[in-house]
């Protein structure tokens, strides 16, 4: 069937059994897998044949769970991570390596800013962090002849600025290399930035495809129309010859389509080892079987909530992409119509003091470290997931040091509303 909607995908994608197989998927919990014969095997350890045979490179329960993403987003092949971070970390060093350069948005998730401007910068690769609304001239010369990719977040996590998806992969794709994009907040349900010109897109799938606060995972989906052949100088890694995989040249054996997730698991999952476990596949499984029901959920809590603080007389400012008068509302409209997530940030009056007393205050939502959760939670990221950085990079990053990061979870939006009320008159 062509033209299935995303709500059906979130249901069925992904796992379709045969006669007598089982409808829920099954949990592969084996390491291994077993042939009758050497050749057999040597065949897949040679991507001569498709198939199992260790779980650090692939395994069935993973697959499945990563196709059903797959055909949310669009794209042409997918696998899972360990971690958003893993997916991140892979999303580049697939097609990056000592001495070249990416051009990333500096409104991104703080753990991915660290991941970029200090360990990937030990590694020697070097980044340039771009304001999302910066002029095309600025981004324009933000590239260097060694620039490989363009990294952005469709709403980053947690300045909840949209990012013009176009406007960037026109100039990735200007300079002869891909956009990829974290697709965390929005979810394929809100926005799939393949349609808006994106080559690649990560997951933090521990956020919303999850659901629930139960798995750390990720996942990296390629559209498969980056066409690496035709920039063949900049991306050695996909054109050439594999010599640790017996000259295997991934764009040659597997086409568009396949060359970069192929190559992503046969290199960096064979020697970085970052893989999911199939129990934690399957509760992602069971997350994105509500996904599309979830999220509208979250979205009306979201703009619910951002309303009713927008009004408050003890909250100084509130940022929310579904906000009329928001800076990132016209990108919002353009890039999630139908809603941008649950999160919400705003500051109280009183700056650094007056949030931590609030957010004591609260009695339904629960300080955390995590967002996108079926319970509400909250945060102050410049004393938390933002500590490492100093105040010009959390200015840059869209972070100031009163935000409070709201996560509006899937109870009752009046409750919610009350709660906050009454965490706001303590100050
Ligand atoms: C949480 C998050 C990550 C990191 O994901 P983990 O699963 O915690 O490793 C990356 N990007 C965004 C936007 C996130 O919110």
């Amino acid at each position: 069937m062509s033209n299935i909607s995303k709500d059906t995908i979130c249901v069925q994608g992904g796992y379709r059994p045969g006669n007598g197989e089982p409808r829920q998927l099954p949990i592969v919990q084996s390491t291994t897998f077993k042939y009758a014969t050497g050749e057999a095997m040597g065949e897949l350890f040679d991507l001569k044949a498709s198939g199992y045979f260790y779980s650090r490179l692939q395994n069935p329960t993973c697959d499945t769970v990563a196709a059903k993403i797959c055909e949310l987003e669009g794209g042409s092949a997918a696998m899972l991570t360990s971690s958003g971070q893993a997916a991140s970390f892979y999303s580049i060093f697939n097609i990056a390596s000592c001495g070249d350069h990416i051009v990333s948005s500096s409104t991104i998730y703080g753990g991915t800013y660290n991941l970029f401007a200090v360990t990937m910068k030990r590694m020697g690769i070097d980044f340039t962090f771009v304001s999302p609304d910066c002029t095309d001239e600025e981004l324009n010369a933000a590239f260097r002849p060694n620039t490989k990719a363009v990294f952005g977040e469709t709403i980053a996590n947690p300045a909840l600025v949209v990012l013009d998806i176009e406007r960037f992969a026109r100039a990735a794709h200007a300079h002869g290399v891909p956009l990829i994009i974290d697709n965390t907040f929005a979810t394929p349900v809100n926005c799939r930035p393949f349609e808006w010109g994106a080559d690649i897109v990560t997951h933090s799938t521990t956020k919303y495809m999850d659901g629930h606060g139960a798995a750390v995972g990720g996942c990296i989906v390629d559209s498969g129309r980056f066409d690496w052949a035709a920039h063949a100088e900049k991306f050695p890694g996909l054109c050439t010859p594999d010599e640790s995989y017996h000259g295997v040249t991934y764009v040659k054996e597997f086409g568009l389509g396949g060359a970069y997730i192929t190559k992503a698991t046969a290199q960096l999952m064979r020697d970085f080892g970052s893989v999911q476990s199939p129990q934690s596949a399957f509760l992602l499984n069971l997350g994105l079987e509500s996904l599309h029901v979830r999220m509208a959920r979250h979205c009306e809590n979201g703009m619910a909530v951002a309303r009713f603080l927008q009004g408050h007389e003890k909250v100084t400012w509130v940022t929310y992409p579904g906000l009329e008068g928001d800076k990132s509302y016209a990108l919002a409209q353009k890039y999630l119509p139908h809603g941008s997530c649950g999160v919400v940030s705003f500051g109280v009056r009183g700056g650094r003091e007056a949030a931590a007393k609030v957010m004591e205050g609260l009695k339904i939502a629960a300080i955390e470290t995590h967002v996108a959760d079926a319970r509400s939670c909250c945060l102050h990221p410049a004393t938390t997931t933002h500590r490492q950085m100093s105040d010009e990079e959390l200015l840059a990053a869209g972070v100031s040091a009163d935000l409070i990061r709201f996560s509006c979870g899937l109870e009752s939006r009046d409750d919610l509303i009350a709660d906050l009320a009454q965490a706001l008159d303590r100050v």
